[in-house]
C-alpha cells in the first residue's frame, strides 16, 4: 500500500466513526492544488543540473497551507500528497488556524556544495513564488531541510514580492532571522507534554520509567535529554548505524525490575559529536535497530524512520506506551496487533505537532512584529498539547478507538464545522 493509500484507508476509517457528510470526505480525497516544477541549477563545474521540486496545497479551510519541505532522492508526488493530508489533519489536531501542504525536491543534499544547495532553494522559491505567501502557504523545514535554508528561501521570495511582513512566508528560520525561541526543541518539547499527560491518565509513575528512543537526531536527542531530566531512565537510544543499551537493562529483560540511573543523553550527544555514532558509547552493549525495538521498556519512542514497527514485531514490542515522534512509524497491521495488546500508541499527528505548532508561532510573532521569549513559547505550546491529547483520550475511551482513530476524528470534526458556511 503506498503512503497515500494508507492515509486515505485512515481518513475513511475515522470519518466512519465521525459521521461526516460523504462531500466533505471526498473533497479531503484529493489536494487542492499539485504544483511541479523543473528547477535548473548551475553547478560549480559550470554544467546545468535540473531537480523536479514538488508543492502540494492539500487543503486551506482552516488557514494558509502549512508544510515542511523535504530534500530526499526518494521524494516521489504519492509520498508528498501523503504528507500534506497528514499535514493538514496534525494542524487540525492541535487547533492552529493553519491548513495543510507538502514540499519536496527529488535531490541528495548530502552530493551539493553550500553554493549549488544554495542556488537549488533559490530556483525553487522562484518557481513556487505565485503560490505561496504569508496569507496564503507557509513552508517550513522537513528532512534534510535547514534554517540556513529557510533563510534563503525567504531572502529569494522578498526580493520577487517584497512586502512588511514578507519573511513569514517560511518558518523555521534562525532566531536571528525572524525565527521562533523554542522551535529547535519544540517537536520533543511538545512530545514530551504529550507524554506526561498519557503517563498520568494510564497511570504510569514517571519517575524510573524506561524508555528507549529509535534515532538520535534533533527530535531523539531532545526527548532523551527531557525524559532523562524529568527522573526516567533510558535504557537504549539509536541512531542509522545501531544502537546502545545499559548493561543493566538485560537484567530488567529477565524480569527483575531494578533500579538503574540510565543512559546519560549530554555525554551521548558528546560521544555522537566525536565519534558520528550512539555506537561504541563507553560500557553498554551494542543492539541492533531491531532489538532497541524490542528492548524490554516502558515508553518506546520511534523518532527516526517510517514503517518500522511492522506486523514482523508488533508481537514482540514490550512497552506499555509508543509515542510516535517520527512520522508514520507504525504500519496499519501493527496498529491493530498493538491495539489488541493494550499497547497505546499516541499518534504522530499529536505526539510531533509540537514543532508545527511553534512553526505557527513564529508566522504569529512575524505578523505582529513581536518576539516571544522561549518561556512565553513553551507556556503556550503546553496548554495546546496537553489540553488535545486529553480531548482525543475521552473521545478514543467513549468510541472505543484508538487514539489514532480518535485524532483523525477530532480533526476531521474541526474542518468539517471550517469548510461547513463555505462554498
Ligand atoms: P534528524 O535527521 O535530526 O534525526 C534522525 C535520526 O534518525 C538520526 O539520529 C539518524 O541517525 C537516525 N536514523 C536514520 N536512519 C535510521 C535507521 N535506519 N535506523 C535508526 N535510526 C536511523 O531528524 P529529526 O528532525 O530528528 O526527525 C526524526 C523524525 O521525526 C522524522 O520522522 C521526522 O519526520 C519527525 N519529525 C521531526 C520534526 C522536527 O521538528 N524535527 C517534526 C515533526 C516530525
Amino acid at each position: 500500500m503506498s503512503a497515500f493509500q494508507n492515509a486515505m484507508q485512515q481518513l475513511d476509517t475515522a470519518a466512519g466513526i465521525a459521521g461526516i457528510d460523504p462531500a466533505i470526505v471526498d473533497a479531503l480525497h484529493v489536494p487542492e492544488h499539485i504544483r511541479e516544477c523543473d528547477i535548473p541549477v548551475a553547478m560549480d563545474d559550470r554544467t546545468q543540473k535540473v531537480f523536479k521540486g514538488y508543492r502540494v496545497q492539500y487543503n486551506s479551510w482552516r488557514g494558509p497551507y502549512k508544510g515542511g519541505i523535504r530534500y530526499h532522492a526518494n521524494v516521489d508526488l504519492d509520498e508528498v500528497k501523503a504528507l500534506a493530508f497528514w499535514m493538514t489533519i496534525k494542524t487540525a489536531v492541535v487547533d492552529i488556524p493553519m491548513g495543510g501542504g507538502k514540499g519536496g525536491v527529488i535531490v541528495n543534499p548530502k552530493e551539493l556544495s553550500p553554493g549549488e544547495l544554495e542556488r537549488l532553494t533559490r530556483g525553487y522559491a522562484q518557481a513556487i513564488k505565485d503560490f505561496v505567501g504569508p496569507t496564503v502557504d507557509v513552508p517550513a523545514p522537513d528532512v534534510n531541510t535547514t534554517p540556513q535554508i529557510m533563510t534563503w528561501f525567504a531572502d529569494e521570495y522578498c526580493k520577487l514580492a517584497p512586502s512588511p511582513t514578507c519573511r513569514a512566508v517560511v518558518t523555521g528560520k534562525p532566531v536571528s532571522d525572524g525565527g521562533s525561541e523554542g522551535r529547535d526543541t519544540a517537536t520533543a518539547q511538545g512530545g514530551f507534554y504529550v507524554l506526561q499527560a498519557a503517563l498520568e491518565k494510564i497511570g504510569l509513575p514517571i519517575d524510573n520509567a524506561r524508555v528507549a528512543i529509535q534515532g538520535f537526531g534533533n527530535a531523539g536527542s531532545v526527548m532523551a535529554t527531557l525524559c532523562h531530566a524529568a527522573g526516567m531512565q533510558i535504557v537504549a537510544v539509536s541512531d542509522s548505524q545501531g544502537g546502545v543499551r545499559h548493561p543493566e537493562s538485560a537484567a530488567a529483560d529477565e524480569g527483575s525490575r531494578t533500579h538503574y540511573s540510565g543512559l546519560d543523553p549530554s555525554a551521548i550527544l558528546n560521544f555522537k559529536k566525536q565519534y558520528g555514532t550512539v555506537v561504541g558509547f563507553p560500557e553498554t552493549e551494542t543492539v541492533t535497530n531491531e532489538q532497541l525495538l524490542e528492548t524490554d521498556c516502558d515508553v518506546l519512542i520511534p523518532a527516526a524512520l517510517e514503517n518500522v514497527i511492522t506486523k514482523d514485531n508488533a508481537a514482540r514490542i514490550k512497552a506499555k506506551v509508543a509515542l510516535e515522534l517520527a512520522n508514520g512509524p507504525t504500519t496499519p497491521e501493527a496498529d491493530a496487533i498493538l491495539q489488541e495488546r493494550g499497547i497505546t500508541v499516541v499518534p504522530d499527528v499529536l505526539a510531533n505537532a509540537g514543532g508545527v505548532t511553534v512553526s505557527y508561532f513564529e508566522w504569529d510573532q512575524n505578523i505582529k512584529g513581536e518576539h516571544w521569549s522561549e518561556e512565553q513559547v513553551f507556556s503556550k505550546l503546553k496548554p495546546i498539547m496537553t489540553n488535545n491529547f486529553f480531548a482525543i483520550w475521552k473521545l478514543a475511551q467513549e468510541r472505543g478507538t484508538n487514539l489514532r482513530t480518535a485524532a483523525f476524528v477530532v480533526a476531521l470534526q474541526r474542518l468539517a464545522s471550517a469548510k461547513i458556511g463555505r462554498s
